[in-house]
């Protein structure tokens, strides 16, 4: 049996290291904001190369928090592609504002900068690239757009840590970055947790006190704020995480490379290769015109796969508004995309045998 994602597994190489950082915060005393945090956010700013990082409770807030920071008037637009994950849309929309869905790329499935200027009017205010399955979005035309039209730009990072484009680290990319720590992420907590990364002093500033009711200072209110904060017990565990994030990334992308080059059946579409050692391959996600065929065919072979995602945004209820918009490029990929396992715990032997039986298939 090779499950799609066995977190003990993953996590088991840091048992050592995570029960240590457990023990030093309870006999700390000290649970929530405190030295962890502290420590936490200086190294993964240090790693992001940014100037600030902000924790906060997960990442679906930290976009969030960033978008009604930017204080917008309500209503007004946010671009972002049509097969984003929920989180990312529902930031838009809990922010007051309004999401204006693109088609993606068909090669990458990322937010495609030839489709984002026809999308521009009077009220686009922002652009939400997702680092969707650990590939960077091809930031260099996205923040000449945003620079011309004066957008923020608002990277979605929870699935990239780790991940560059043209030399630069994911969440150093734009204006600011929302990360989720979840604990499937390729840093995952054990438990919920996010951050902000940024290089604007008075944006970090104010997510500070946003993320804590709005007060900078105890029992001082400057904003009507939030309580969104990340733990100590979860910062601990990030930071003994994080000194493993590189190597555990670069085994992910051995893995990739095996799957790369041993698939060979030919109804497959391979994800792009073209940026192996960017990619952080959070997930190595094919297509097959029968899906779902090939998941059962697989899962009878005990191998466990995914779907990232079964449904598009437009076609959930909660959206239901926007049902009415054709995005067959997005309908499509839908239809078509699974994950294989992908994890630093999966052996050669496993990926050899995954291998084996798609090909098979
Ligand atoms: C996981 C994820 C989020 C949300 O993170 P949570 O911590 O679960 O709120 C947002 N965007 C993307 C792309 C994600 O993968």
């Amino acid at each position: 049996m090779i499950p799609f994602l066995d977190l003990t597994h993953v996590n088991k190489p840091h048992q050592l290291a995570i029960q240590a950082a457990a023990e030093r915060v309870i006999a700390s005393g000290w649970y929530i904001l405190g030295r962890e945090v502290e420590t936490f956010e200086r190294q993964f700013a240090n790693y992001c190369q940014t100037k600030h990082c902000i924790g906060v409770a997960n990442g679906l807030d930290a976009l969030t928090l960033v978008l009604k920071a930017w204080d917008f008037p309500a209503g007004s637009e946010v671009i972002i592609a049509s097969n984003a994950y929920i989180a990312s849309v529902l930031s838009i929309t809990h922010a007051g504002l309004t999401p204006v869905f693109v088609e993606p790329d068909p090669q990458t499935y990322l937010l495609d900068p030839a489709k984002i200027e026809p999308a521009i009017t009077g009220k686009t205010k922002a652009i939400l690239p997702v680092h969707l399955y650990g590939r960077c979005c091809d930031m260099g035309p996205i923040n000449s757009l945003a620079q011309r039209y004066q957008l923020k730009v608002l990277e979605d990072a929870a699935q990239a840590h780790g991940a560059t484009y043209a030399g630069k680290q994911a969440g150093n990319l734009g204006d600011a970055a929302g990360w989720s720590f979840y604990p499937s992420k390729n840093l995952g907590a054990l438990g919920d947790a996010g951050a902000i990364t940024t290089n604007d002093d008075a944006l970090a500033e104010q997510l500070r006190a946003w993320r804590n009711y709005g007060s900078a200072q105890k029992y001082i209110t400057d904003y009507r704020g939030h309580n969104s904060r990340l733990d100590e017990l979860q910062a601990a565990i990030l930071s003994a995480k994080l000194q493993y994030l590189d190597r555990e990334n670069s085994r992910r992308r051995t893995i990739a490379s095996f799957y790369l080059e041993g698939i060979r059946n030919t109804d497959i579409l391979l994800p792009p290769a073209d940026q192996l050692d960017q990619d952080v391959w959070h997930l190595f996600v094919i297509r097959h015109p029968r899906r779902d065929n090939l998941r059962t065919y697989l899962r009878d072979r005990g191998i466990g796969t995914d779907v990232h995602y079964p449904i598009p945004p437009h076609h959930q209820k909660a959206y239901e508004s926007y049902a009415h918009l054709s995005l067959p490029i997005s309908e499509q990929l839908h239809k078509e995309v699974l994950s294989l396992p992908l994890n630093p715990a999966l052996t050669d032997t496993d990926v050899a045998y995954i291998i084996d039986a798609i090909n098979k298939f």
